[in-house]
């Protein structure tokens, strides 16, 4: 698996092809996120559910959606980018080369690179959290300047595809303990009351390991099942 974006960095050769050829294994390429996605339905809390989204913070912003029961990969598997909404035109410059794309000020890099600046010294994402847990002010300022863009750019997803979970990962959720409920008032203010009625925000259970299972049961299943014999 690969986050989202990450495959269009692979000198625009088909890694997959190439993988399958190289070890003569069936190779398939799942965007991680979407992987998640499937994980939370095999593994985690979306067993029931038709609707909903796998939203992670921790590699940009990522997204792995499920739509009417169908999991959603789009034409070249790149769906779910939506770190790279421009939802503040004038603000840094992202890796994609846009401007103020959401995942710059929101989400674990975010974090990391804003309390990074405030503090005048590179941090990991690791130690961003632990300054917010420790109360540094500065820190908790990046923090709350974080949270309250990823409560635009959820409240944005709910709008737009009115889904009845969205479940997150990402270490910036263990920044303060409330963060999850902070989050989830952010959005409420900002999302439209109708879709925002029957949706829930919840901190997601599934792993990334099982994200892979995901990705190869819905492999065989949607290619492979229909021409066993
Ligand atoms: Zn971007």
């Amino acid at each position: 698996m690969l986050p989202g974006d990450d495959r269009q960095r692979a000198d625009g050769r088909p890694f997959a092809a190439d993988l399958a050829r190289a070890t003569g294994l069936d190779v398939t390429l799942v965007a991680e996120s979407r992987g998640l996605s499937l994980a939370e339905r095999l593994f985690g809390d979306a067993r029931d559910l038709t609707d909903y989204l796998v939203v992670d913070l921790s590699d940009g912003l990522t997204m792995g959606l499920v739509c009417g029961g169908r999991s959603v990969s789009g034409r070249n598997g790149l769906a779910g980018g939506f770190g790279h909404m421009a939802l503040g035109p004038g603000g840094a410059v992202c890796g994609c080369g846009s401007r103020g794309c959401l995942e710059t000020p929101a989400g674990d890099l975010a974090l990391a690179e804003g309390v990074g600046q405030a503090l005048g010294r590179p941090m990991t994402v690791e130690q961003a959290v632990e300054a917010v847990r420790s109360g540094v002010p500065e820190a908790r300022q990046a923090f709350e300047e974080n949270l309250e863009w990823l409560s635009v750019g959820m409240a944005a997803l709910i709008n737009g595809l009115n889904p009845q979970a969205v479940f997150l990962h990402g270490a910036l959720l263990d920044a303060a303990d409330d963060t999850l409920a902070r989050l989830t008032v952010g959005v409420v203010r900002r999302a439209l009351a109708a879709g925002m009625k029957d949706c829930v925000l919840r901190r997601s259970r599934a792993f990334r390991e099982q994200a892979a299972v995901g990705a190869a049961i819905e492999r065989l299943v949607s290619q492979r099942g229909p021409t066993l014999k």
